[in-house]
């Protein structure tokens, strides 16, 4: 049986992460990782470039060279099958086991994919959530002019972009009443979906599919309204989902989300857990949930790399970001956007010209969230107040109203609280 002092399951941006943290602590002994994806460690983010003619290679995170100079072994195409926790050893597809001292979980999320009555045996039907999807998608560029996308969400809004972007004719159907309702507050998400709308993209809301119609090929879909849409391709982006896949008929605490603690340890002592798969610290919320975003799967991967490898970090937590760089107009968001009770204050303002439009969430007087549309410089400024929790009582109108949110005029104390050097991961061993 191979055997290595580390193994990693997952082998992209958590996975590098880990590498790192056990790297700072551990420069010898032998890290293995596996991934059922032939490309190894790859930006997300850049799926819909690729789809609209990037090179692949413009995708790559850390290459075959990286994974040497950190002395990794990557056992790529290789699905895990099963853990055997007891026995510190993994099942790999085709029967072959490794062993391990220690492990990480770093799995990524699954995308979720609705039941749909004549679905089966259609080609054209994609998820966008993996390399394969999106050169999948690629590939069949040519077999379709009109496709449907189920879920206006990030993902759902991000590919509906780029595929209207090559001219294809988009509808994108939402169970919901607005679009990008976990990003946005109501307003915001009205002014998201007219830029949308004004590329040519259509809305289908309070709505969802209720056949793929079409013997082999697709011919359109009919929705839950009674109306029917003309396209030959589906796209399904309703949301990434923890991946239980290997972990949920184990020991392992899995509940919509692999649990973890403070150090990124999971219930079984030689077993941790980082990036989409795991429940992360919400700071705006203090709860713990699936906060699928890259920079937050690195830190917490150097965080679980670390603590595996002898030294202490505790995670401190991570806040939702969205940053809608795909759209005409930029628009980034963070934290608690659409408040869930009375408890919270909400201010808001909004240029006549619909150029400029900015709302601010906060209890207490400390910043929990916030929209900006159009003006995005000062971002980095509203998310170091939601991370430091300052309070910004007397300056939060100015907040509200400065395009470029300015640092000088605000006081010392203020401006050190915020930008309190740190290492790059934002992290202290407290071992040290
Ligand atoms: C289209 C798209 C755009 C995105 N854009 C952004 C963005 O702009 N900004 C941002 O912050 N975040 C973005 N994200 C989210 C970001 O990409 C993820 O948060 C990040 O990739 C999570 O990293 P991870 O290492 O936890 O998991 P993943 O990147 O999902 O990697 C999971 C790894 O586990 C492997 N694996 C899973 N199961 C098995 C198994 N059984 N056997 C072997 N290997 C297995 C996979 O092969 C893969 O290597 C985007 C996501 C998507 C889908």
């Amino acid at each position: 049986m191979k055997k290595s002092e580390y193994v990693i399951v997952g082998a992209n941006v958590a996975a590098v992460g880990a590498i790192e943290g056990i790297r700072r602590y551990d420069k010898k002994s032998s890290i293995l990782t596996i991934s059922y994806e032939t490309v190894g460690s790859y930006s997300k983010a850049m799926l819909a470039g690729y789809i609209e003619g990037a090179p692949s290679e413009w995708l790559e995170y850390r290459g075959k060279e990286y994974f040497e100079k950190m002395g990794v072994g990557c056992l790529y195409g290789r699905r895990v099958t099963g853990l055997e926790l007891e026995k510190s050893k993994l099942l790999i597809e085709g029967g072959e086991e490794v062993g391990y001292k220690q492990l990480l979980l770093a799995v990524g999320g699954t995308p979720f994919k609705p039941a749909i009555r004549g679905a089966d045996n259609k080609e054209l039907i994609f998820s966008f959530t993996e390399f394969l999807d999106a050169r999948k998608i690629r590939e069949s560029l040519s077999n379709f002019d009109r496709v449907v996308v189920i879920g206006a969400g990030f993902t759902g809004t991000e590919i509906a972009y780029t595929l209207n972007n090559l001219n294809k004719k988009v509808s994108v159907i939402e169970l919901g009443d607005r679009v990008l309702v976990k990003a946005l507050d109501p307003h915001s998400s009205g002014i998201a979906e007219s830029l949308m709308r004004d590329q040519g993209i259509d809305f289908y809301l309070n709505d969802t599919i209720e056949e793929i119609e079409g013997k082999k090929e697709i011919t359109g879909v009919r929705l839950k309204s009674g109306k029917s849409l003309p396209c030959q391709a589906v796209i399904t982006a309703i949301g990434v989902l923890p991946n239980g896949q290997i972990l949920s008929n184990t020991a392992l605490n899995f509940n919509r989300g692999l649990e973890v603690d403070e150090f990124m340890r999971t219930n079984i002592p030689n077993v941790y857990g980082a990036g989409d798969v795991v429940k992360a610290l919400d700071i705006t919320d203090g709860q713990k949930k699936p906060l699928p975003l890259w920079p937050l799967a690195y830190q917490q991967g150097i965080v679980a790399g670390v603590n595996m490898a002898g030294g202490k970090y505790p995670y401190i937590g991570g806040l939702p970001m969205n940053s809608l760089k795909f759209l005409k107009v930029p628009i980034l968001s963070a934290g608690i956007t659409t408040p869930p009770d009375a408890g919270y204050e909400v201010l808001s303002t909004e240029d006549p010209k619909g150029t400029f439009y900015r709302s601010l969430v906060l209890k207490d007087g400390r910043l929990k969230g916030f929209v900006t549309i159009g003006a995005i410089d000062g971002a980095g400024i509203l998310t170091g107040l939601i991370k430091n929790q300052v309070d910004i009582s007397e300056f939060k109108q100015n907040l509200l109203h400065e395009k470029r949110i300015g640092l000088i005029r605000m006081p010392r104390e203020w401006r050190n609280k915020i930008f309190t050097r740190r290492d790059e991961t934002g992290y202290h061993d407290s071992n040290q």
